[in-house]
């Protein structure tokens, strides 16, 4: 059974929350013109943003965190994106010297032996990165949604960051059956590991399928606490308001 034939189940609003979707990138892109970026996990909810962006041929650029860490379907995944819609996705790789020297030290199953070694890993791999994927920006796009989990419960359609850069949520109320009908209804490229039960793909060594019953982010960093359990690319400072 595929994701699909799973998942794919519009909510009652699912029309009302397509036209804010729709609307919302298209005021951005209006508003924020080349400075503007969807920073896509190549996630399911984030294919589908990227997908509105095509279609609506809006000038939002696309770029990914390609940590040097992702699974071969992931990567394949880039690559059908560039040829599907013809966009260029810009992926940003860790330093390359910080990444050897990372893995020099303290080994290629760092993550493992501790929850500080595992966010030095996210930082010089995901946030890094990501700090210059955003450099010039006056806003990003992200596929967070409320019922990802607990610590997403609050996620704001906008949010004005500590720097001033708008995050844009637009799919912040979607229900998972909403990102798959969408999916289905406008033949959506996805990752194939999403046919096999992993909902929330991130870098290989730190993403399991999950169980039937277990919670939509069981799978990513599955052996720490669940509080610990984001890479920092959402997580506040403190005192900055959600
Ligand atoms: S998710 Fe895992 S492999 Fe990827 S950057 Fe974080 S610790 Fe490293």
């Amino acid at each position: 059974m595929s994701a699909i034939d799973l998942h794919a189940r519009p909510s009652d609003s699912y029309e009302a929350k397509l036209a804010h979707t729709t609307a919302v990138l298209t005021s951005a892109a209006a508003e924020h013109g080349s400075r503007i970026v969807q920073a896509t996990s190549l996630g399911a909810e984030d294919m589908v943003l990227t997908d509105l962006i095509a279609k609506g041929h809006l000038s939002i650029a696309i770029g990914t965190l390609e940590t040097g860490m992702l699974h071969p379907e992931t990567l394949a995944l880039l690559a059908r994106i560039e040829s599907h819609y013809g966009l260029r996705v810009q992926a940003m790789q860790p330093r390359h010297e910080a990444a050897v020297h990372f893995v020099e030290q303290h080994g290629e199953r760092a993550m493992y032996q501790s929850i500080e070694l595992r966010k030095a890993c996210c930082a010089l791999r995901k946030l890094e990165p990501l700090s210059r994927l955003l450099e010039a920006k006056t806003a990003w796009i992200t596929g967070l949604r409320r019922e990802q989990s607990d610590g997403r419960a609050g996620v704001p359609y906008t949010e004005r960051e500590a720097n001033g850069r708008l995050k844009l949520n637009p799919l912040a109320d979607w229900t998972w059956g909403d990102v798959w009908h969408y999916i289905a209804v406008n033949g959506v490229p996805y990752n194939p590991l999403h046919d096999q039960f992993f909902p929330s793909i991130g870098c290989a060594p730190c993403t399991r399928a999950i169980s039937l019953g277990e919670d939509f982010r069981a799978g990513r960093w599955w052996w720490e606490d669940e509080l610990a359990k984001e890479c920092g690319l959402h997580v506040k400072p403190e005192g900055v308001a959600a």
